[in-house]
């Protein structure tokens, strides 16, 4: 039988505010020692009052705004009971029936076609409402025979309290993914949205964005969804992929076998690339949830609302089809450099720079889509290895758009060639020193003075004597060995055309006043 994959993700976003969401310990909480951000409020201490966090509402409400929802005019806070002992009052302040967003979508590019043409997939967004982090628990369950959460005698855990109350954003989608590919797709459409909108440090590897997937399957062509499993703890995009491809198959596998799936909470095992049964599902009423009494309930002005809406800033889709429309960059190279905020704002700051320099080199306007083809090559190349290499982060890449935009300008002036301009970029890469400082300092720069390189075309040409004798006789291509012993003589820095003129000119005029054979024993280019 043929089955059709259905998944709806679950998300996690820790917002980048100052404070946290109830109270005014900074939200910083990987930054400091363990339960150092900590107060009454954060702790659950009988009499302690929360405060609602304006920035959190705000970041909620421009992501359900980016996500296409209603931003509904009245919401509230509700209680979400469970006993754990990473929540410390015993329930967590959530939001249940009336989310701050609601019924939107995000758009993948897929086989559907729209009206103007543009081919995509529309992934419903249910939901996007609030919530805060829990702390963090450690378990050490000590000697053998500790299976299943339990302890062997010398376990213990330990609790850091500093996440609690970090606010939380939960973005939920419609069972509309039918496979991990898609699934892996939306997820780099959200991280990409929240990244650029700024809410966000969206890091998967620290826990600030992060996923449960809901899984099932059912026969192709069936309306009713099948029993589905939820699937925790995976902390990468590619955990998250492997995690639904090997669930997929289990329930196959399942269904194969006669028997039925169960409805269940798994946790993906990185070392072992298998999901394994965790708890049965919860439900709903296992929480007994209820309004927040000591929150009032909320309303979200129309007024704030849209002035929020109107100050939302280009995300990647606009963002990369203005790349494409303005600058002339194919759809490849504009997709990378909007892959993230930073990139992209680097790409125009450079781009910015360059424009600037319009006077000095010719590099107007016009050539607009030749610089930015050039800025994007070295981006996406030399400093993209560099910054790989470095585990570095463009944002802070030692090498600034005003590092660049001048290596590129030492290019356009003649004063660098590509291959010196690369050492150049090493250089400034190491060193955080300018591209000028470097080329004065190391006398890098591009011999463009024929007086300069005569020297090292007679040299070449008088200890190859078989290429001078190959040339001769018709062999173009010797000349170009010649060039390039010339380029070697001079480190690199001879202006490569200057120096094949040279040669040619050079050849010429040997043929003239002398017509002495070739050494036999010449060596071989
Ligand atoms: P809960 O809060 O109990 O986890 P929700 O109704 O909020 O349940 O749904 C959670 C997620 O599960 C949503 O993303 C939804 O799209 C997804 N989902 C619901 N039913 C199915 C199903 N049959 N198969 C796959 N995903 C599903
Ligand atoms: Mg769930
Ligand atoms: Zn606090």
């Amino acid at each position: 039988m043929q089955y059709e994959t259905v998944i709806g993700l679950e998300v996690h976003v820790q917002l980048d505010t100052r404070s946290k969401m109830f109270c005014g310990c900074p939200a910083d909480y990987q930054a400091a020692a363990p339960n150092t951000r900590a107060c009454p409020v954060c702790l659950g201490l009988p009499g302690a009052l929360p405060v609602i966090n304006r920035r959190a509402v705000e970041y909620t409400v421009m992501t359900g705004l980016a996500l296409h929802c209603q931003i509904p005019a009245f919401t509230k806070f509700d209680r979400k009971n469970y006993p754990y002992p990473d929540l410390m009052k015993g329930y967590q302040i959530s939001q249940y029936d009336l989310p701050l967003a609601q019924e939107g979508y995000l758009d993948l590019a897929g086989d559907d076609v729209s009206s103007d043409g543009a081919a995509f997939v529309r992934i419903g967004v249910e939901r996007v409402h609030l919530e805060e982090d829990v702390a963090k628990m450690q378990h050490f369950p000590g000697g053998d025979g500790a299976g299943d959460g339990g302890y062997a005698p010398g376990g213990y855990s330990l609790v850091d309290v500093n996440r609690s109350g970090v606010p939380l954003m939960e973005i939920v989608s419609k069972p509309d993914l039918r496979s991990p590919e898609q699934a892996r797709q939306y997820l780099t459409a959200l991280h990409s949205l929240v990244q650029y909108l700024g809410v966000s440090t969206a890091n998967m590897q620290d826990g600030n964005f992060r996923c449960d997937a809901n899984v099932s399957i059912r026969p192709l062509g069936s309306a009713a969804y099948g029993t589905r499993t939820e699937v925790k703890n995976m902390n990468s995009l590619r955990a998250v992929y492997q995690a639904l491809e090997y669930e997929v198959a289990r329930q196959q596998r399942v269904i194969a076998d006669g028997g039925q799936v169960a409805q269940e909470t798994r946790g993906w095992v990185e070392e072992r690339g298998v999901t394994v049964s965790q708890r049965s599902k919860e439900y709903a009423h296992d929480y007994r949830y209820f309004p927040e009494p000591d929150l009032p309930p909320l309303r979200i002005g129309a007024g704030w609302v849209s002035e929020l809406q109107a100050a939302l800033p280009e995300l990647a889709p606009q963002r990369k089809a203005r790349f494409q429309a303005d600058y002339g960059l194919s759809d490849y190279d504009a997709a990378l450099l909007t892959g993230t905020r930073a990139t992209a704002d680097y790409f125009e700051d450079t781009l910015a720079l360059r424009d600037g320099d319009g006077d000095s080199d010719g590099a107007g306007a016009g050539d607009r889509p030749a610089i930015a083809k050039e800025i994007a090559n070295w981006m996406l190349g030399d400093l993209s290895r560099l910054l790989n290499q470095n585990h570095c982060d463009i944002a802070d890449s030692p090498v600034a758009p005003q590092g660049l935009a001048e290596l590129l300008g030492l290019i356009a002036d003649g004063t660098l060639s590509t291959s010196l301009a690369k050492t150049v970029l090493e250089e400034m890469y190491a060193t955080g020193d300018s591209a000028d400082a470097i080329v004065a300092d190391k006398g890098l720069a591009q011999i463009s003075d024929a007086g300069a390189i005569e020297a090292a075309v007679a040299e070449a040409i008088a200890a190859n004597p078989k290429a001078v004798a190959d040339y001769r006789s018709g062999k173009a291509n010797a000349a170009r060995f010649l060039m390039g012993q010339v380029m070697r003589l001079t480190k690199g820095q001879a202006q490569p055309e200057l120096a094949l003129c040279l040669i040619e000119d050079a050849l010429a005029q040997d043929a003239l006043v002398q017509d002495a054979p070739a050494a036999a024993d010449s060596p071989n280019p």
